[in-house]
């Protein structure tokens, strides 16, 4: 057994295979993933690209990338068929022959035995392994992934369907990389705001940058605008796990205390996640009633587990006499106001109330566009009214976008409405 110079690992690149993602029909989420792994570990993503399909393409790639990094990370690509390319192009790069391991053909063809078929004789591709290579096992597919070192670098192959190559990931980290790792490992923290712009949320913060700057452990803060909410990632470097930890703790706390309740969630959970908590904590139900958004906040609310405990049912009541015979929305209060309005809204959530036993209601109703704007109310414009018990709330928003965006942006504003009556009470 000949040992191996150990050497460290701090930058990485990743390439992405496939010939889809450089399509608009697929995104490339794999990187992403892979991306923080590394990170939890202290490697460093200094570059990363995709490539189709083409085998001059993916051996220049390599060579390019590989010259730059410690590690590079390839996925996708190591499927059975005359397009798979990256275990053949990786091994011409490296200077490896490919031979065929046959206990790795075994337990294809016993993969495709337990299914009650045979073997296509082109599996056999995903058996041949490069001169050197080690096997990387993969318990939720066919094709084993690869860790080939090459003058002290390492290039990882991984095969491209995300649920076999996340646990394949989280294994070679766990185990190859780990110990062999220059860098520190950077720990992050997520914080989402909802009730005011990317600005208003920089500028409410910008009083922390320095303190954070100059802290024990420096903390770096980059403030995202997403669809209905901004998004403000904290990450620091750490050589000391627990003080790194404690410092971001901190700081998510310091953030808290300046933004208050526009603050929804600390710890990753979606805004249908943390109304759903607050809803079962206090052993309430919920009827929705739903215009524009069509279903959306229903959807979003029996999005998470053990939402039975809370959610009792929802009503799309998108014309105006499903309005009216549904909900019981007077058709003379509609006239008056317009279907789009905070009093119709209100009718509409107090409809559900009065259906059933359900103490929470909502009710939105609004024109999610193209068409159907006036100069009295534009494309976007929503009415929005919660109900609990007998407290009663209602408003009347305007959202830019297209359409799925406005359907998305009104169904985020009716649960972090009735997320604050919540907290308010
Ligand atoms: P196999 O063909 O055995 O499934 P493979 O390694 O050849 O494995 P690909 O054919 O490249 O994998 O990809 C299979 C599927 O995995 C793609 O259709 C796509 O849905 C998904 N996929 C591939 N690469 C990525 C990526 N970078 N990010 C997200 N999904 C990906
Ligand atoms: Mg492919």
């Amino acid at each position: 057994v000949g040992v191996v110079t150990a050497r460290t690992f701090g930058a990485a690149g990743i390439i992405a295979v496939g010939s889809e993602l450089l399509t608009p029909a697929r995104r490339d989420t794999n990187s992403l993933f892979i991306t923080e792994q590394l990170n939890a570990i202290g490697i460093d993503v200094v570059v990363k690209l995709i490539i189709g399909d083409d085998r001059a393409e993916l051996a220049h790639a390599i060579k390019s990338v590989l010259a730059r990094v410690d590690v590079l990370v390839l996925c996708g690509g190591l499927g059975p068929t005359e397009d798979d390319v990256t275990r053949e192009v990786a091994a011409g790069v490296l200077g490896r022959e490919l031979r065929e391991q046959t206990d790795i053909t075994g337990a294809i063809r016993s993969r495709f035995a337990e299914r009650g078929m045979s073997m296509p004789e082109i599996n056999r591709r995903q058996a041949m392994v490069p001169d050197g290579a080690a096997v990387l096992p993969n318990p939720n597919g066919t094709a084993p992934g690869l860790w080939i070192e090459t003058d002290g670098r390492v290039v990882v192959l991984l095969p491209g369907p995300p649920r076999e190559l996340e646990p394949m990931m989280r294994a070679v980290v766990a185990t190859r990389l780990t110990g062999r790792v220059t860098g520190q490992p950077i720990l992050r923290r997520l914080i989402r705001v909802t009730g005011r712009s990317e600005s208003h949320v920089e500028d409410a913060i910008r009083p922390l940058y320095a303190v954070w700057r100059d802290g024990e452990v420096p903390i770096a803060a980059t403030i995202l605008a997403a669809l209905g909410q901004i998004e403000l990632h904290l990450s620091a470097r750490a050589h000391d796990g627990v003080t790194a930890s404690a410092m971001l703790d901190r700081a998510v706390a310091q953030v808290c205390a300046l933004l208050g309740e526009d603050v929804y969630s600390t710890d990753g959970r979606t805004m249908e996640e943390v109304v759903g908590g607050l809803l079962a904590d206090r052993a309430w139900h919920i009827g929705v009633a739903e215009s524009c958004t069509g279903g959306l906040i229903t959807s979003r609310l029996t999005d998470v587990t053990g939402s039975s405990r809370y959610v009792d049912y929802g009503i799309i009541s998108y014309s105006n006499s499903a309005k009216t015979e549904l909900l019981d929305v007077s058709p003379a209060l509609i006239a008056e106001h317009g279907a789009v309005s905070e009093p119709v809204a209100l009718a509409m959530a107090k409809g559900v109330l009065a259906r059933s036993p359900t103490n929470v209601g909502i009710g939105v109703t609004g024109i999610a566009g193209p068409g159907g704007g006036t100069p009295d109310k534009p494309v976007g414009t929503v009415a929005i009214a919660v109900v609990i018990g007998d407290r009663i709330r209602s408003r009347t928003a305007r959202f830019m976008g297209e359409r799925t965006q406005v359907k998305f942006q009104a169904s985020q504003a009716a649960l972090d409405m009735l997320r604050r009556m919540i907290v308010a009470l």
